[in-house]
């Protein structure tokens, strides 16, 4: 591949646009550096990307998000990326943001603070006041140790050790209570963050749990325009951000520093620095995987993936179905864990349904999401397709009709949560695994990147850092995933080029 010298060459060449990548530049953007972002789609955001479909706005990867209350730290990463008054948001409902829902119809609701969602819980469980308020502590002291997620630096090392990192999120609130409907109250929302039984750890559950509880808040008219106000920031302080630009491949110099990235077209950019926001498993196979070290390529390459979605999309008849400011994580069966582990005859057992706030629609709901496992194995006959708005193609009628026999039995579900549903129902669509897989370009379609696991901790930590000198990662597969986590991977990976003490400094003063 022939290398063009007379090309600008950036001080950073950001590989994806998701939030991540889009984070990073923003940050190093605004302190100065020239910075571009390449992404293969047509949209930019990642899974911050929307659609429209039967007239409908449809999320693909975000539905709500926490910790936007005054003063919390993502409301505080925003105000320093300069985005937060400029994005159209709908707090949820303060005494039910979530509402964990059994096949008994008995439903307890997750309510905002950690105060109101004590109480209400114990209200529920008033013998269990000891186990609910040991369970919000250890929250709260497992949250503090992470630094950044409390605006503060450390040293070199963001993971925890592994006392934080092995306790096992399962074990942790089974041990807190013989109350089995209380344990699973509790987890009760783990498709969050798909958890598995014996490998969740609590860390992951209660980073989580804390950022909801910490203010819970929907995207008005959808959450790609996080990306769309960043883009504009990006751009404002000099940077570029290009679509249709899929990486492929990348040129070094003799001392194994890269150069450039090549693109599908054959078109090159140079720069100093590269961040991949892409799967590190995708990006070993972009750099090449003769540079990176046998054990780490074996280490990343082997490591599980948290599972798949099938995600159906409803849209409603007018005025049809009155909007619900919660969520709802509706199980089948009475153990939370178990839905994971489905089978063709019980499925689907576990999904979350959120009906998406329409500025235009208003009180009535214009669509509603519902969110269920799928493993990727279930799509594999159709792997060898390949379909995104900007390189169509055609899977064919027996994956139509797969998913449409997937769609007739998570309707059929959803209408026993609510009845005469059905009748409301103008269209509906789905996504699989395989959609997720091609508009993201990781392996498998993963819901949220690499699996945590209690038992092998830092085998599932990856360091932005890696053995290409100029080569840094990050992204929902660092640190964590969801809006907050991967905003926190961005500043992790940022710290390499930045001052930390005084990028903390400025987030605080935001
Ligand atoms: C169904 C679903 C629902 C979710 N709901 C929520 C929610 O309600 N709240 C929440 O906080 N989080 C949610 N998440 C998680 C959250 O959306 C993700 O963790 C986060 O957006 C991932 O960001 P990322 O930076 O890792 O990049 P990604 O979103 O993974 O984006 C990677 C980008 O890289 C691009 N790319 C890949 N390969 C190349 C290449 N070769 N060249 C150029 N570009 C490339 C891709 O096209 C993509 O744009 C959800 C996820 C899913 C799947």
């Amino acid at each position: 591949m022939q290398s063009s010298v007379l090309q600008k060459e950036y001080d950073f060449v950001i590989i994806g646009s998701g939030l991540g990548g889009l984070a990073c530049a923003t940050i190093l953007a605004m302190e100065g550096f020239s910075v571009v972002v390449l992404e293969k789609n047509h949209q930019i955001g990642g899974h911050l990307q929307v659609y429209s479909k039967h007239k409908s706005i449809f999320d693909t990867g975000v539905h709500y998000v926490g910790s936007l209350d005054d003063g919390e730290n993502l409301s505080q990463f925003f105000k320093y990326f300069g985005i937060l008054d400029k994005l159209k948001m709908k707090r949820m409902d303060d005494d039910q943001f979530d509402v964990i829902r059994f096949q008994d119809g008995s439903q307890y609701a997750y309510a905002q603070g950690f105060n109101r969602f004590r109480e209400t819980l114990i209200n529920h469980f008033p013998d269990e006041k000891v186990a609910i308020e040991t369970y919000c502590d250890k929250i709260i002291e497992i949250c503090e140790k992470f630094p950044l997620f409390n605006l503060r630096v450390s040293g070199e090392n963001y993971q925890m050790d592994g006392d934080v990192m092995g306790l096992n999120a399962h074990d942790f609130i089974a041990s807190l209570t013989e109350n089995e409907r209380l344990r699973n109250v509790l987890a009760g929302s783990n498709l969050l963050y798909a958890g598995v039984r014996d490998k969740t750890p609590f860390y992951v559950h209660a980073l989580i749990m804390k950022s909801y509880l910490s203010g819970s808040y929907k995207f008005i008219d959808g959450g790609s325009q996080i990306a769309i106000q960043m883009s504009k920031v990006i751009r404002a302080h000099g940077g570029a951000i290009y679509k249709h630009k899929k990486v492929v491949a990348a040129n070094y110099d003799g001392a194994g520093n890269v150069t450039e990235v090549v693109l599908e077209n054959g078109e090159t950019f140079r720069g100093k620095q590269f961040i991949s926001n892409v799967h590190p498993s995708v990006t070993i196979d972009i750099f090449g995987a003769d540079r990176f070290l046998n054990v780490y390529k074996n280490r990343v390459q082997s490591l599980e993936n948290s599972i798949s979605t099938f995600l159906v999309h409803i849209t409603f008849h007018e005025k049809s179905f009155e909007y619900l400011n919660y969520n709802i994580y509706q199980h089948h069966i009475e153990d939370v864990w178990g839905g994971i582990d489905y089978d063709q005859e019980t499925w689907p057992q576990t999904y979350f349904v959120c009906t998406p706030y329409i500025s235009k629609t208003g009180q009535y709901a214009d669509s509603m999401s519902i969110m269920t496992y799928m493993n990727s194995a279930e799509t594999a006959q159709w792997s060898d397709t390949f379909n995104t708005a900007a390189e169509q193609g055609q899977r064919g009628a027996a994956y139509e009709q797969f998913k449409k026999d997937k769609e007739a039995k998570v309707l059929a579900r959803i209408e026993e949560v609510f009845p005469g549903i059905s009748a409301k129902i103008k269209a509906v669509h789905s996504a699989t695994p395989l959609t997720f897989r091609d508009y993201i370009g990781n392996k498998d379609g993963s819901l949220y990147g690499v699996l945590k696991n209690s038992n092998s901790p830092a085998r599932t930590q990856i360091n932005t850092k890696t053995r290409i000198p100029n080569l840094h990662l990050t992204g929902q597969n660092i640190s964590m995933h969801g809006i907050l986590g991967v905003t926190v991977s961005a500043f992790v990976t940022c710290f390499s080029f930045v001052d930390k003490e005084k990028l903390i400094q400025k987030i605080k003063n935001a």
